[in-house]
């Protein structure tokens, strides 16, 4: 149904914005909620590796039936862990850098993305496709909504926006909160077709400026990244592939590990900094939260970036509804609390594990994290 005037809009939607549509539906149904997203989940998304843990919050949302029949089709890769030659040259066997139990996944993104996007449609989510919120303007308590074009059916205002953008967290930016980052980590990734190994558990390999690490897909599809500081990236010339490609000619288990596989992407480029932004939220009716990685950015080598984003998005959806349908505002303080709180326990466990590598102390990348 078309409606000019929604509760609250979305933009965004990957994991945490699609799980906050979803959580909303569940725990305040009287709410109306649009989810903005500018594609249509039809090109490859990079961050790949879902935790065994992600299973209670699919279950929580509703969706892990969902999920599980994607999986009967091949469309995701169970895992079991990561070998990480980390601290040593011989790759260990780990069950996950930063996670236990049981098996996790090596997803289609997109296809997962769209799924948890027609789950919260099913439940009564308007998803607008294609449509990009170019602009919001607040007037009062309400947003006032620009799509990049004209959708017939795009709302007009909302109560409450929630930036669910990624690490753009580009509405939230404009309402003047800023990043307060750790490191400027940034990857540098290639999508392949499968050569001879068709291994798809993750490898790590740690070298002097950063790490790297490999990953089989679905679709018989290979990732390699490598991570280092966007400083230290600019010598190397990883932006371009004859670089890329010199810099895993030195490398040992990841090159073995790519022996025959044929690049399908050029280099691309992602910011990954640990940083969190300040402030998640403000005001109370016509105002703004930011959920996943617009909230805060954790280092690919957590795997907990999809996690993050589904808890936040669950989190918010709390927030936000007790706000508009019940007027309590208290939710969205106790919603600011628990990013801050995470993303510090999130620190502890990052420090940790860069401390076990001490076989460069020389290096900038390993001086900046090794006792930081
Ligand atoms: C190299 C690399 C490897 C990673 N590996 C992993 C991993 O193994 N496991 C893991 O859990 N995480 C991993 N991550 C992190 C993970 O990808 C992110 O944490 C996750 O995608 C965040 O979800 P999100 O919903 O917050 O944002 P996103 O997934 O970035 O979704 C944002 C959405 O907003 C849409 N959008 C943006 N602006 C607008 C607008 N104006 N209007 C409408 N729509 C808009 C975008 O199209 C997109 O769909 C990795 C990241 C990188 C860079």
């Amino acid at each position: 149904m078309t409606r000019d005037h929604v509760d609250v809009a979305i933009v965004g939607g990957g994991p945490a914005g699609c799980a906050a549509g979803l959580s909303l539906r569940a725990h305040a149904p009287e709410l109306t909620v649009a989810l903005f997203e500018a594609t249509a989940w039809e090109s490859p998304r990079v961050g790949e590796t879902l935790p065994p843990l992600a299973r209670r919050l699919l279950e929580h949302l509703g969706v892990w039936d969902a999920f599980r029949g994607q999986g009967r089709h091949n469309i995701h890769r169970e895992i079991h862990g990561t070998a990480a030659a980390w601290g040593a040259p011989e790759p260990q066997e780990r069950p996950y850098l930063f996670a236990t139990q049981g098996n996790g996944w090596h997803l289609d993104r997109a296809a997962f993305d769209a799924l948890l996007a027609a789950e919260a449609e099913r439940r009564g989510v308007t998803v607008l496709r294609q449509t990009r919120l170019r602009r919001a303007e607040r007037t009062g308590t309400t947003w006032r909504l620009h799509p990049a074009k004209a959708a017939a059916d795009a709302p007009r205002t909302a109560r409450f926006l929630i930036d669910a953008t990624g690490s753009a967290a580009a509405f939230a930016r404009r309402c003047g909160a800023r990043f307060v980052a750790t490191d400027q980590l940034t990857a540098f990734a290639r999508l392949f077709q499968e050569g001879e190994s068709t291994d798809p558990g993750t490898l790590v390999e740690a070298f002097a400026g950063g790490w790297w690490y490999t990953a089989g897909l679905p679709g018989g599809l290979r990732i390699a990244a490598c991570l280092t500081d966007a400083d230290l990236a600019r010598p190397m010339e990883l932006g371009d592939p004859a670089g890329w490609d010199r810099q895993l000619a030195a490398t040992e288990s990841i090159r073995r590990r790519l022996q025959g596989a044929r690049p399908t992407t050029p280099v691309l480029v992602r910011a990954t900094p640990s940083r969190r932004l300040d402030p998640v939220t403000e005001g109370g009716e016509g105002g703004w939260l930011a959920v996943g990685d617009a909230a805060s950015l954790f280092d690919p080598l957590s795997s907990q970036g999809i996690l993050k984003g589904l808890r936040s998005g669950i989190f918010a959806s709390y927030a936000v509804g007790d706000l508009l349908a019940k007027g309590d505002p208290a939710g969205l303080t106790r919603y600011a609390r628990s990013v801050e709180g995470e993303f510090e326990s999130y620190s502890r466990v990052r420090a940790r594990y860069y401390a076990e590598e001490q076989r460069w102390p020389e290096s900038a990348f390993w001086r900046r994290r090794v006792g930081a």
